[in-house]
């Protein structure tokens, strides 16, 4: 049986060629981001945070982070029952 070639991607942030399956690829709107590592695709948020105006992007990262809160806790709750 042959096998498909898999797909190839270039990390954006350090120019590392990955196959398909591998690295982190989030698609938005259009964009393509391709990311070999958790280490490049945080590299890469890190400055896209550092450079968004925080009043643009700061009632959404508070709502995020308290979903996260919310899902932690409910998590917490269903733990402690099963004890
Ligand atoms: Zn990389």
């Amino acid at each position: 049986m042959f096998s498909v070639p898999k797909k190839k991607y270039n990390c954006i942030v350090c120019g590392r060629v990955f196959p398909e399956g591998q690295g982190i690829i989030i698609e938005y709107d259009g964009l393509l981001l391709t990311f070999h590592s958790n280490r490049c695709a945080s590299k890469f948020f890190r400055e896209l945070l550092e450079r968004v105006p925080p009043d643009e992007l700061k009632d959404y990262i508070k709502r995020l982070v308290s979903e996260y809160n919310e899902r932690l806790e409910a998590f917490r709750k269903l733990r402690s029952k099963k004890i």
